[in-house]
């Protein structure tokens, strides 16, 4: 009889936890997959990266149709929204990915353990009645909405992401407490439906971590679009009668406060790594300050035997560097080479338009103290993006002066989200811009905007 019940027992069925149940079994390993929702496949399907794009696309339509962008082109339509089919083809999206994992699981021979896991010791795992041990087991629980003190979600007039995804009508005045990224989308999403959009952000500029080029030029074209900001202003109380909500806010230097009046306040501070309940202590585990589980570059814990990986581990929360994660943990417990590569995840706002980057900003190049060239090229000389009417944004490469490698690639552009991809295999693969700039690209694609920056890094651009 085996000694442990399961080679790998993997704890939360996100991007992260999924994809290394599958690739651990695919390995030849008898591998068991926690989850404590109804459905598999974690934040990411459920609630965020899926859900969120299937509004965010709808909604585009609609907004191309209501704001005269397919009238230009000979298309007079006056859209009328059908805000319960918007959400029935949002839940069908959900539910075919959703679905889909678990045929995935099956497939490839990965047990479903319904429930929340609590660790007994380093190889067991509690999982309602039953004592599941394994040899290896992998974190992967994944992140949820950071709280604003004092500011209770109701999930109808103060509302987190999953929230705001569901809105049953659209509000009159939506107010978005944080400009990252998921902030954005929502706001745009609502936006885009009719409803007012106050967007207050504690910094002096939305998008922290981007490029600042980017983060400039994307707060420009949002507010062309009508979304207002409060920058450098924080939110000190939201009081709710009814089904209304006042804000109070105040510069964040300091000053004197005044309110804000909304329907709907959607709190997107961030988030925060899930290991409460774990009972990570009987493991002999802890977590850092930010909430973090530590590992080391092959994703071990300070415990053998225990790895951890996704949101809940230092790093960006995204889903694909999570789900690269996934392949690498499930590698390196079979006693193969998982690596990744953390200087080169991309991250994509999938706004209108899209907002991407990959590697440095300009502002940690500099920092670095080598010396860089910088190229930039608008999307408003690139053909396809000119044809389509999409003159927003550029491509913005930066490249070390001497040896001329890449260090980071920033776009805001219609498809910034597919250019993007092109940008980081150049640089896995620690392509210079001449590289790109010599590489053929199709035409008339706005991916030839990425070429002509690595021209522009050599000063010799063409269509500019
Ligand atoms: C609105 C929104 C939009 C987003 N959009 C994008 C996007 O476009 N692109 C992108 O890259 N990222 C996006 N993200 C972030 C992305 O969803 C996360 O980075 C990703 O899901 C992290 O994957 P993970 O596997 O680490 O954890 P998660 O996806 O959070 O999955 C963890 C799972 O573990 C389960 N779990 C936790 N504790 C236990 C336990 N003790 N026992 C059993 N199960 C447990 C949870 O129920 C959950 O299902 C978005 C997030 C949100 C909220």
């Amino acid at each position: 009889m085996a000694e442990y019940d399961y080679d790998v027992l993997v704890i939360g069925s996100g991007p992260g936890g999924y994809v290394a149940a599958i690739r651990a079994a695919q390995l030849g390993l008898r591998t068991a997959c926690v989850e404590s929702r109804e459905t598999l496949g974690g934040t990411c399907l459920n609630v965020g990266c899926i859900p969120s794009k299937a509004m965010l696309h709808a909604s585009e339509y609609f907004d191309a149709a209501a704001n005269g962008a397919m009238a230009k082109m000979g298309i007079k339509v006056t859209p009328e929204l059908d805000l319960p089919t918007m959400h029935a083809q949002r839940q069908d999206a959900v539910k075919q990915l959703t679905g889909g994992i678990e045929y995935l699981f099956k497939k490839n021979k990965v047990t479903w353990l319904k429930g929340r896991g609590a660790f007994v010791d380093a190889h067991t795992v509690q999982v309602g009645e039953q004592a599941v041990t394994a040899k290896d087991i992998v974190i992967a629980t994944g992140s949820s909405v950071t709280a604003l003190p004092g500011v209770t979600i109701d999930q109808k007039v103060i509302v987190d992401s999953t929230g705001a995804l569901e809105l049953a009508r659209v509000p009159e005045h939506l107010v978005v407490i944080g400009g990252g990224v998921i902030g954005l989308e929502l706001g745009s999403v609502w936006r885009r439906l009719g409803a007012k959009v106050t967007v207050v952000e504690y910094l002096d500029q939305i998008l922290p971590g981007f490029d600042g080029d980017v983060r400039k030029e994307s707060n420009k074209i949002f507010k062309k679009q009508g979304l207002e900001f409060k920058l450098s202003t924080k939110v000190t109380a939201v009081a709710v009668n009814g089904d209304k909500a006042t804000l109070t806010v105040e510069p964040a230097a300091g000053g004197a406060p005044e309110t804000i009046e909304a329907d709907v306040v959607l709190v997107s501070i961030g988030r925060r790594p899930n290991t409460d309940g774990l009972a990570l202590e009987k493991a002999g585990l802890a977590t850092n300050q930010r909430g973090q589980i530590e590992i080391d570059h092959s994703f071990k814990t300070s415990v053998a035997g225990i790895w951890a990986i996704g949101d809940v581990v230092p790093g960006p929360m995204l889903a694909h560097k999570a789900e690269d994660e996934g392949i690498a943990v499930a590698d390196n417990i079979a006693g193969r080479t998982g690596i990744v590569n953390h200087d080169v995840i991309p991250s994509v706002v999938y706004t209108w338009p899209e907002i991407a980057g990959v590697g440095l900003t300009e502002e940690a190049a500099r920092e670095t103290g080598s010396e860089i060239k910088v190229g930039k090229f608008p999307m408003l000389g690139n053909s396809r993006a000119k044809t389509n009417h999409e003159p927003d944004g550029f491509v913005k490469i930066i490249a070390d002066a001497k040896s001329d490698r890449v260090l980071g690639v920033w776009c805001i552009a219609s498809v910034g989200g597919t250019m993007i991809a092109q940008a980081a295999q150049a640089m896995e693969f620690g392509a210079t811009s001449e590289d790109i700039a010599y590489t053929c690209h199709a035409h008339p694609t706005h991916s030839e905007a990425i070429k002509e920056a690595a021209m522009a890094v050599q000063g010799k651009p063409i269509h500019i």
